[in-house]
This record gives structure tokens, sequence and C-alpha cells, in this order.
């Protein structure tokens, strides 16, 4: 514990709300295959797309979110928040299942949702079969039953759901990324759509962000009760 709290000083890691049960960060990622069974091949995938040591956001998200806690993260532009978020999921959903999308991530943008897309199916590729699908008008029609993790923007979602197209209800894992965009771009109203649509009792909630201004903790506190805090890093707002 002496440790952990040391290595959280030492790289400006602060967590708040864990209740003083916040799980060690990680020293390697190595490490993920004995603290929570990841599998050899995913690490195979980190080392050869040169993910080779994780960074702060990493080390501490990634256990928070290994376990069943819903999380805010506040860390700076670039400091590696895909792969917090990333990791967790292609941990968690293990393998390709029917029935509906078990995670869904929103980004604000066209561009961003399919950064987040690329490197889910970097890392996810000969791993455990995941299926993902980055919305788009010429996605529209498919059959979103077969799909394990949908990557969206509110609006493109909104529609779907909207026109019945797609069932939120199998969601475990909701990532709200880029979060002080997200309200910034004005799609409160889509999102409150989107949480409400995700009705799954056993569902796990994180908001990422790069800066934490009080409207984006209010829309925090709109989607979840009592998440762990975490911060790395200089509070830039
Ligand atoms: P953020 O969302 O916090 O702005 P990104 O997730 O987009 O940051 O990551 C920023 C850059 O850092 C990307 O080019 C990404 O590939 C790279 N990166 C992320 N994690 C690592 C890591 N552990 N080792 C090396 N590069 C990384
Ligand atoms: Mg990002």
């Amino acid at each position: 514990d002496d440790e952990a709290n040391a290595m959280r000083k030492q790289l400006r890691i602060r967590v708040q709300g864990a209740d003083g049960s916040c799980p060690a960060p990680l020293q390697t990622f190595d490490e993920l295959e004995k603290r929570f069974k990841c599998g050899g091949r995913l690490l195979e995938r980190m080392r050869e797309a040169k993910f080779l040591e994780p960074t702060p956001i990493q080390r501490q998200a990634v256990p928070i979110l290994c376990g069943k806690n819903e999380l805010l993260a506040i860390a700076p532009t670039g400091s590696g928040k895909t792969l917090a978020f990333l990791l967790p999921i292609i941990m968690k959903l293990k393998a390709h299942k029917e029935g509906g999308a078990r995670a869904l991530l929103l980004a604000p943008t066209k561009e961003l949702a399919s950064q987040s897309a690329r490197i889910l199916r970097l890392l996810s590729r000969g791993v455990s079969g995941l299926k993902s699908c980055l919305l788009s008008k010429a996605t529209a029609g498919n059959d979103f039953s077969k799909v394990d993790v949908v990557v969206a923007t509110p609006m493109r979602l909104k529609i779907l759901l909207q026109d019945d197209k797609i069932n939120l209800s199998k969601v475990l894992y909701l990532v709200l990324d880029e979060a002080d965009k997200l309200f910034e771009m004005g799609f409160v109203e889509q999102i409150d759509a989107v949480v409400a649509a995700c009705d799954n009792k056993k569902i796990t909630r994180a908001l990422f962000s790069a800066t934490l201004p009080e409207k984006v903790e209010e829309l925090a506190r709109s989607v979840m009760p009592r998440p762990i805090r975490l911060t790395v890093g200089e509070r830039n707002s």
C-alpha cells in the first residue's frame, strides 16, 4: 500500500472516492496477466503496437476499470486515455457473443471515434474474436446484435435509437470519451438519451476528459452517482 501511494505521488496520480480500496497502479503491462487474467495474445498485440510501458493514466485507470468501479478520469491530451479504457473492455468482454453490444464508446467527432475504433481493432485482432462497429451512415442498416463493441458519435447513435434500429440494453460498459468536448459541442441531450437507453442494471460507466470544468462535472454527476475520481497531472481547468 505504501508502495502504491509512493508511485501515485511520484506520477502525480490522485484518487478520490474509492473508500480506501483503490487497486494499486500497474508497474508494467505484463502484470495484467497475473492480476486480471489478461490473455498473452493481447499483450503480444500491445508489444507489436509499441505500447511497452503504461502511461500514468493507464497505470491507475486500467486496474480501477478491471474491477466493478465507475470512473471519472481526468488526464491531459496526449496522455494515453484511449488505451486506458480500451484495454479493460477487451479484457472483460473476453470473447465474441451474439445478442447485442456489450460495450459502447461515445466520442464527440467521427474522427475521434474512428481513431479509437482503429486501435480497438488493432488490439483485438486474433485475440478474442471481438467484433466492433464504428457507426456511420453506411452502417445504418447493420445487424447490431452481432457486434460486441459499438463506437459512435452522439448524433449518429441518437438517430439509430430514435428509429429503434439498435438495442443498448445489453451494454455493460459505457465510456464517454473526451467528455469536455462532448459537452462543449452541445451533446448533453443526446448523451442523456444514450445513458437512458443503456438500462442494464449491471452497467459500469466511465467518463474520460482532458479538463474538468463545472459543466463537465455536472454531466458526470448526471451519468454516474458515485464514481472513483482519478486525476493525473495538473488540473487545467
Ligand atoms: P489522449 O486520449 O489522452 O489524448 P491518446 O490515447 O490519443 O491520448 O494517446 C496519445 C498518443 O500516445 C497516441 O499516439 C498513442 O498511440 C500513444 N500512446 C498511448 N499509450 C501509449 C503507451 N503506453 N506507450 C506508447 N505510446 C502510447
Ligand atoms: Mg483521447
